[in-house]
């Protein structure tokens, strides 16, 4: 017999219409709803009874069938340069993380969207750990509200604190789609978080018929992980490659582009020493960016290139490429005007970067398994063999922007 608690409404999974709907049930007005919403979420307001301009009536009814519950925290990590990053329990032997990351103009919360991942990315942690299960749409929200009310509380603010959201945490956001919408309604609704489209970010290794139901639904900000400019390659580096190739991913930012709010799509590139980094690569992905947009040559104003060192971790047999060649990298691409920024490091003394997180999962479905199976060292030797040589050196070229994503 499950227990009463576990069949209460978990309010932090609900968007605004949903809490509508749910509170017309209870016999409730709109306003009623709304303001419920501005509790939870402006407000950090767990406790029914602290909601003063509440009901009695409504908060006894809320008591009896609702929650907002909070995820436990496991762990708490502060970087010197004032990331931090929780380690959240989702149960069942499962943890994931969200990093906030504070910057002069900005501050930005990474939020993970599954326990572990699926995808199985050659050069991800996550992809390393296999996968668990997709977080629900609360848990979702649930980093977000903790981190934000927190950090009021924390530093005696009241007005926000996050300004930008990613989705670029532990698993593949577009794999999770129906728990994802509703917690990205909420992070841009004003009587939530009220962030604009601009400011939340979803990052995908490129399932295309999903970017195009985003376009539809929520178009925010996207970001695609690259990491490749052939296929051949990129096969190897993100199997998903296999199921939409790199023509189709083209064609689906293409169209994505229609509804994006940004008008640019960002493409995530991690920097692989000797793999994926030579000036032929570089070169390669030029072409591959430039003849994207209705195929019309020389058009690189619809994307920014975001290259990321890589963050080494143990049994990846794959090391970040050099600063001297990421700059020579970087510089192939701004000459083809192509707006590239370098990912500067962020919390490095507590392991905090973003898509490489560290937590445990139960990888339940075995895939940890099956892409260890499909993972052939070889096919990524004659990948990387297969292209172009590199062109000679390049002497160091203008300073490019350091920062980080969105
Ligand atoms: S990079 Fe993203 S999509 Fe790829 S394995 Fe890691 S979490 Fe999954």
């Amino acid at each position: 017999m499950s227990s009463p608690v576990a069949q209460k409404v978990s309010l932090l999974g609900l968007d605004h219409e949903a809490l509508v709907q749910w509170c017309a049930q209870l016999g409730e007005k709109r306003f009623r709803a709304t303001q419920l919403y501005r509790w939870i979420h402006q407000r950090g307001v767990a406790d029914f009874d602290a909601m003063s301009d509440l009901a009695k009536s409504l908060r006894a009814k809320l008591h009896e069938q609702a929650q907002v519950q909070a995820l436990p925290v496991l762990a708490e990590q502060v970087s010197r340069d004032g990331t931090i990053k929780w380690l959240f329990d989702v149960g069942q032997g499962n943890a994931v993380e969200a990093v906030f990351i504070p910057e002069r103009d900005r501050a930005t919360l990474c939020v993970s969207s599954q326990a572990g991942c699926a995808i199985g990315c050659r050069f991800c942690s996550t992809g390393h750990q296999g996968f668990s299960r997709n977080l629900s749409s609360a848990e979702i929200i649930a980093q977000l509200w903790y981190a934000e009310h927190t950090l009021r509380r924390r530093f005696a603010r009241d007005e926000r604190i996050i300004t930008n959201v990613v989705m670029m945490g532990m698993g593949e956001p577009l794999q999770n789609y129906g728990q994802l919408v509703p917690a990205l309604r909420t992070m841009l609704d004003d009587n939530a978080y009220g962030l604009s489209r601009r400011r939340v970010t979803v990052s995908t290794s490129g399932i295309a018929p999903m970017m195009d139901r985003l376009s539809q639904s929520v178009p925010v900000a996207l970001a695609v992980s690259l990491h490749a400019p052939s296929d051949a390659l990129r096969d190897q580096l993100v199997p998903l490659n296999r199921k939409y190739p790199l023509a189709e991913l083209m064609a689906a930012c293409r169209r994505y582009l229609q509804y994006a709010p940004r008008d640019f799509i960002t493409f995530e590139y991690c920097m692989l020493d000797g793999v994926n980094d030579s000036d032929a690569h570089a070169r390669a992905l030029v072409e591959l960016l430039s003849g994207a947009p209705g195929g019309a040559r020389q058009d690189t104003g619809w994307c920014k290139l975001n290259l990321i060192p890589f963050n080494p971790f143990p049994d990846s047999g794959l090391k970040c490429s050099k600063p001297q060649r990421v700059q020579a990298f970087a510089q192939v691409l701004l000459e083809a005007g192509i707006v590239t920024t370098v990912r500067k490091t962020r919390g490095d003394d507590i392991d905090a970067a973003c898509g490489q997180l560290a937590g445990e999962v139960q990888d339940r479905t075995h895939a940890l398994v099956r892409m260890q199976r499909q993972r052939q060292p070889a096919a990524l030797q004659a990948a990387v063999q297969a292209a172009p040589e590199t062109g000679p050196a390049m002497a160091p070229g203008p300073a490019y922007r350091l920062e980080t994503n969105a």
